[in-house]
């Protein structure tokens, strides 16, 4: 993306979060920041310089400063300054450990959205990696977009970060201190809130993998969608008699078994967070708040040694039959790894225990922030093979309702793995080969004509399920003998009907898109030469929410009517790239 594609996002003084306050307010709030020690961004430094010693304090210094004088006179909802909100963030990012180019671009992640701080100032100041972060955090402005605006938004955020994942990371950060100062809003956007939080931006966050800052998120999404069962959970956890004896009991017990077998390791409870105890509770429709005693057991040595603590503690403890699952040599697809089982432990109890070595641990805690906290420890390149995906797709999608709809059910929390070729494939539960043999590549699902499951011949529309070894027939494998002279070639319409992902609907989409072009009607012209404006316009990381300023330029340019401009686009007689120009400089004359 070109960072200098500002786009007269800066409306100074439009803040949304601006409520007229009384003048008494704001002045109290004025004399109660900076902090009493005089100086918020020392802390900040201090917080960075715990992780990173030799980092460069300097310029967190001057983007404080900067930040705090384009955000004054501007006012948090709760009256406090708006400085406060950035310098938050900042910090939740020092505390993840991220680096310093990101804590100066939390610091200015609000600036070119809400004061008139534009993203080529910012650009000459800070440099073309801060200005990539922020913009990448930056809203469309509501004014040209309209609906569009949030969804385009969203994808320009995933856009952004598959260049550079610390955009997410920053929007997260962004999030949870929003969700942690719900409490002033009405019931009503606190609900709106948490709920579009739950929907997007936690899975999100699931498969970023950075866990600390997850659990912080769900349980604060809780807290506003259920505040009653949040209560009871948190009474619950707080007041269970004998809970904290027998965990150390179990600790205890596992420590000494661990240095009989002579492996080396720390050992600790493990407790569950609010959300995940809510959760197992109404799944398992059980009347009180249902949780396991859980331990960790973090290994100091390579991954073989998760295998012989395993042993340790199966040698101690009865495995519960159907608990073991093999994260490790089976990874889910946020890096996470670990090996869980589940033992029948002292007094019948069942424990739940999960066994990884340090770097599996430092993982499955910062996820993709592991590499910005531990830079040396972190010497495997992070292959996030699901944002790949997400960009694949996403060039495909012109329409960005259908872009949200597609990412909502990426991210929709139920995943399964099956295995094809030999390999471990991760699909959304409910997947059926047709959606395996794409992913598998466009041509295998193109040309897929038939399916064994488990070594049975089965429907292309069966729904795989978890451990399915998955074979796939194409037209070309002729050692299948299937009939291939009877078979039509390329995907069938009724696939659209079963097919599970983004992707292979995508796919399919593409192929039909390609080959009926004969006979092209006026309607599909008009769609067509619609999708092609907003392609180009993607260039320029704008969409249109409305046709009114296409109306306007197609009068301009003396078209009977805006449909006649659009099949001109169709048919070429006009470059997209040339109508979308004028688009914009119409656009932005207006402003
Ligand atoms: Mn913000």
């Amino acid at each position: 993306m070109d960072v200098d594609a500002g786009h007269g996002a800066a409306l100074g003084g439009s803040l949304p979060t601006q409520g007229e306050l009384p003048l008494t307010r704001r002045l109290r709030s004025l004399l109660t920041w900076p902090a009493a020690d005089g100086d918020p961004v020392t802390a900040l430094v201090r917080a960075h310089r715990g992780i990173h010693p030799s980092a460069d304090a300097s310029v967190l210094r001057r983007a404080y400063t900067i930040a705090e004088n384009m955000h004054r006179g501007q006012f948090r909802k709760s009256g406090e300054p708006y400085i406060t909100h950035p310098f938050a963030v900042a910090q939740i990012c020092a505390d993840l450990g991220m680096d310093t180019i990101t804590l100066v671009a939390a610091l200015l992640h609000d600036t070119v959205e809400d004061t008139r701080y534009t993203l080529q100032a910012l650009q000459e100041d800070f440099g073309r990696e801060v200005a990539h972060l922020v913009d990448g955090v930056t809203k469309f402005d509501k004014a040209f977009y309209g609906k569009a605006a949030e969804a385009e938004t969203v994808r320009k955020m995933i856009v952004a970060a598959g260049k550079d994942v610390r955009v997410l990371v920053i929007k997260l950060a962004d999030r949870l201190h929003n969700m942690r100062t719900l409490g002033v809003r009405s019931a009503a956007s606190r609900e709106r809130i948490a709920r579009k939080t739950l929907e997007v931006l936690v899975p999100l966050c699931d498969r970023l993998g950075i866990q600390t800052l997850k659990r912080e998120l769900d349980d604060v999404v809780l807290l506003h969608l259920q505040p009653e069962e949040h209560a009871r959970i948190a009474r619950f956890v707080h007041d269970r008699p004998g809970w904290d004896a027998y965990l150390a009991d179990v600790v205890a017990r596992t420590r000494a078994a661990l240095r009989r077998s002579r492996v080396d390791a720390e050992v600790s409870p493990r407790p569950r967070h609010l959300y995940s105890i809510w959760k197992d509770t109404v799944a398992g429709d059980h009347a009180a708040p249902f949780d396991l005693p859980r331990i960790a057991i973090v290994v100091d040595g390579p991954p073989t040694d998760c295998y012989a603590a395993l042993g340790a503690v199966h040698g101690l403890w009865r495995p519960v039959p159907g608990r073991f699952k093999d994260f490790i040599a089976s990874p889910k697809n946020n890096l996470y790894r670990s090996l869980h089982t589940s033992v029948c432990g002292p007094q019948d109890r069942t424990v739940e225990v999960l066994i990884r070595t340090t770097e599996m641990h430092r993982d499955a805690e910062y996820g993709v922030a592991a590499h910005y906290r531990f830079p040396r420890a972190a010497g495997r390149a992070e292959e996030l093979a699901w944002l790949r995906r997400v960009l694949d797709w996403e060039q495909e999608t012109v329409d960005p309702t259908q872009f949200m709809a597609s990412l909502r059910c990426d991210l929709a929390e139920a995943q399964i793995q099956v295995v094809a070729d030999g390999r471990q494939v991760v699909l959304p539960a409910g997947a059926t080969p047709v959606d395996l043999a794409y992913e598998l590549g466009t041509e295998r699902g193109d040309h897929c004509l038939a399916t064994r499951i488990n070594g049975r011949l089965a429907p292309l529309s069966s729904e795989l399920e978890e451990g399915d070894v998955v074979e796939i027939f194409t037209e070309s494998d002729a050692e299948s003998g299937f009939e291939v002279d009877v078979a039509p070639r390329g995907p069938r319409r009724e696939w659209l009907g079963f097919v599970k992902s983004p992707h292979a609907q995508m796919q399919i989409n593409r192929w039909f898109a390609e080959h009926t072009e004969p006979g092209i009607s006026i309607a599909d012209k008009v769609r067509l030469g619609r999708a092609s404006i907003g392609l180009a316009l993607r260039k320029h990381d704008r969409g249109l929410a409305s046709d009114l300023p296409l109306l306007r330029l197609s009068e301009e340019l003396g078209y009977p009517d805006l449909e006649t401009l659009l099949v001109a686009v169709f048919d070429r007689s006009v470059e997209p790239d040339t109508v979308v120009q004028q688009l914009i400089d119409l656009v932005d004359h207006r402003q």
